[in-house]
């Protein structure tokens, strides 16, 4: 070993201490701080994949890439595009019920915000009906499960509850289960036994785009379901764990009518882009074994307040171009290559990973490590997991924050399918069986705000953002120099 290379030498390839401390400054808190208020600023209309809110969060992030000396992965340049119909929610909406009450009856006007969220999946227009409790809105008859066997919801108006009933974690089981996660087919079974809207009982907003043109979707609160549910003897609780415990449908009418109205514009034609900059390998060999950085870009839009998707997930973003900047303006070498990409289309169904893994021009082996930041930017501890087989990138991760960082790590591994996380970028890499990371921050005081307008630079902690950019720096530094890269076949 050369003198003045110290023990890091061979740990980190060419890159001397110089670089390497360059590296781990190169992002301050203040750069942070800006990238997070561009991308969550009311230009940027709450980045909603096929609005030009997206478009101008997506040229802004590649100007960043251009600016610090990153070449676009694809020959096209940084976009990647592909079509994502999208739809604008108009206005607030409305959600009433009406209760008999001694031969007349009363009606509550529900607000926005505190009692529901409208949704992009809604189609237009305002209906009174009866409402059916309609447990998960499922019709499974493979698995022996329907919610609908034995009820009636012609011209009626549906309460669904979130996912499915199964709780458990046999792989097998959730395979089964896992079409009847999608909330779209929520829509398609109501739609088909003849219901005319639905509330659903996940008080969180999304943007997904029009299921049905006439049908309308708004997502209530669990006091609002439980108002439905007065006097019909079933509590909500107690009927949720019904369902779950013994994975047998209770669905009943309520007795109530509530009127549900929304505007919304669907647009089939959008489309929008991931964002793929690059760094290249230095070495004529592995450069062609790629690490990646993954964070989506888009959030919920316009639902029609300003969402900013501060935690979710300009903070992810901001992570994926602080390790660009760090590692490309520190002038750090990797002989492998670093693809830093930003996901459109993430919160209507991870479309913008899929069509990334469906579209790599290399095979699939030749990517060694993706690592996915979601929501990543509250507490004070670092968390990572990924799968048994892949359980020395964690390692690599941990050695790094003890020798840089020396923040609490919590580390998870299993066998290769232990845990499908079907809502996450990661998870389409992961299930594509391309070794994916899960890496995220915890140990917040306060509850994290999810999908909600009040989603801003208030629950975010600049200091483990700036923490959690140098941990990954100095790990894909790493990663990127070593001679071979311990994985297993899942
Ligand atoms: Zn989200």
């Amino acid at each position: 070993m050369l003198p003045g290379h110290a023990q890091t030498g061979s740990q980190y390839g060419a890159n001397d201490k110089e670089v390497l401390i360059s590296a781990l400054h190169a992002v301050s808190e203040e750069d942070i701080d800006r990238w997070m208020n561009v991308l969550i600023s009311p230009e940027m209309r709450g980045r909603l994949a096929g609005d030009i809110g997206y478009d101008m969060a997506a040229r802004w992030s590649a100007d960043k890439l251009a600016g610090w000396g990153l070449k676009p992965f694809f020959e096209e340049g940084f976009f990647q595009e592909f079509d994502q119909p999208y739809t604008l929610v108009k206005d607030k909406g409305q959600l009433e019920i009406h209760l008999p009450a001694g031969g007349q009856v009363i009606t509550k006007t529900y607000a926005y915000g505190d009692d529901y969220w409208p949704w992009g999946i809604s189609g237009s227009g305002e209906v009174t009906a009866e409402v059916v409790y309609a447990g998960h809105g499922i019709s499974a008859p493979e698995l022996g499960y329907d919610d609908y066997a034995g009820i009636d919801v012609e011209g009626k108006i549906v309460i669904t509850e979130l996912g499915i009933p199964y709780r458990g974690q046999n792989q097998d089981s959730l395979l089964m289960w896992a079409p009847y996660v999608d909330h779209a087919n929520k829509v398609k079974y109501a739609i088909e036994n003849g219901a005319v809207g639905l509330i659903f009982a996940y008080h969180v907003a999304s943007p997904r785009p029009t299921a049905d043109p006439d049908f309308i979707f708004l997502a209530a609160a669990d006091h609002v379901v439980e108002d439905f549910l007065a006097g019909t003897g079933h509590q909500l609780s107690e009927v949720r764990e019904h369902i779950r415990s013994t994975m047998t449908p209770r669905s009943f009418s309520t007795g109530k009518e509530a009127t549900l109205a929304l505007s919304t514009e669907y647009h089939p034609d959008g489309k929008t882009s991931n964002v793929v900059a690059m760094i290249e390998g230095s070495d004529p060999e592995l450069r062609n074994e790629f690490i990646i950085v993954g964070a989506h870009l888009d959030h919920l839009g316009m639902m029609p307040v300003l969402f900013p998707g501060a935690l979710d997930n300009a903070s992810g973003s901001s992570l994926a171009l602080g390790i660009a900047k760090a590692i490309s303006t520190s002038g750090a070498e990797l002989r492998r290559s670093l693809i830093i990409l930003l996901f459109g289309a993430e919160e209507v169904g991870l479309v913008g990973a899929r069509h990334f893994v469906e579209h790599f021009p290399y095979p699939q082996q030749q990517i060694k490590a993706m690592i996915n930041l979601d929501m990543v930017g509250r507490g004070n501890a670092f968390f990572a997991s990924t799968a048994q087989p892949w359980s020395s990138l964690l390692e690599v991760i941990e050695n790094n924050n003890e020798r840089w960082v020396h923040r609490p790590f919590a580390t998870r591994s299993g066998p290769w399918n232990y845990q499908i996380r079907p809502r996450t970028d990661g998870a389409v890499f992961h299930n594509a069986q391309i070794p994916a990371v899960t890496f995220g921050t915890r140990g917040a005081t306060t509850p994290t705000l999810y999908h909600v307008p009040e989603d801003t630079m208030e629950q975010i902690d600049i200091e483990i953002m700036r923490d959690v950019i140098k941990v990954l720096t100095m790990s894909i530094i790493e990663i990127g120099n070593k001679e071979s890269i311990q994985l297993d076949t899942p």
